[in-house]
């Protein structure tokens, strides 16, 4: 590494809808003294609520995200929840961050996370869940974004998506917001330090 060139990382977070991931992300941003830079996503999904385009995801439409597939343009994409809605993490998002020495977050599914520790070996990855199925239902009802069969959907997934947590290098209960964004705070300049020597 060059002296004065910082050098970063991915990192990958993943774990079941409604869990707090897109919470933590934020507050982690707002707290860590790590260089973040956020991956953000392309899905072919409609947005939700306040969601904008180019900030909380980028979205295309199916021809659109097919016309970027094969072009090349994804490090991985992946059919989400099996509703037809496709997401996926373009190669420039990660690029652009590495080559400026920042930390890429993505919040991404566990296959597309899968797809990213193949491509990065060194990546930062990270498991959030709840204490309980219970509570991610009453997040998910609370966030108040998804009708009863889309919830029932996600919940299913759920089971799943926990089924794959040992694939990760740290586990992250997301019960206390402040304790879990410190926790993942401090993961992270932990590594950071090491990979700068500060
Ligand atoms: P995800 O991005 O994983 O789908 P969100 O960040 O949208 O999840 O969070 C889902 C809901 O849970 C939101 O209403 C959010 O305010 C709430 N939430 C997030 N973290 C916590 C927490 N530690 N305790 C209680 N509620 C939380
Ligand atoms: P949501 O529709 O709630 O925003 O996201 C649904 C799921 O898609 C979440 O588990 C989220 O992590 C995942 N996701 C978001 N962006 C991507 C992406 O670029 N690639 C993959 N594989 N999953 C993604």
């Amino acid at each position: 590494m060059m002296k004065g060139h910082s050098s970063g990382r991915v990192v990958v977070i993943s774990g079941p809808s409604g869990v707090g991931k897109t919470t933590l992300v934020r507050r982690l941003f707002e707290r860590c003294r790590v260089p973040l830079v956020r991956s953000i996503s392309v899905t072919t999904r409609p947005p939700r609520g306040d969601e904008a385009d180019g900030v909380d995801y980028h979205f295309l439409t199916p021809q659109q995200f097919e016309s970027l597939r094969d072009d090349g343009g994804f490090l991985e994409c992946f059919e989400v929840f099996g509703r037809g809605y496709w997401y996926g993490t373009p190669w420039s998002e990660v690029q652009t961050a590495l080559q400026s020495g920042k930390c890429v977050v993505l919040n991404i599914d566990v296959h597309g996370a899968a797809a990213v520790m193949e491509e990065y070996d060194d990546a930062i990855t990270v498991f959030v869940r709840t204490e309980s199925i219970d509570e991610l239902r009453r997040r998910l009802e609370l966030r108040g974004t998804d009708p009863p069969a889309e919830i029932d959907k996600r919940l299913e997934r759920a089971e799943y998506e926990l089924s794959m947590a040992h694939r990760y290098r740290y586990q992250v209960v997301n019960d206390d917001l402040d304790r879990a964004v410190d926790e993942l705070c401090t993961f992270l300049t932990k590594q950071w330090e090491i990979d700068n020597n500060d």
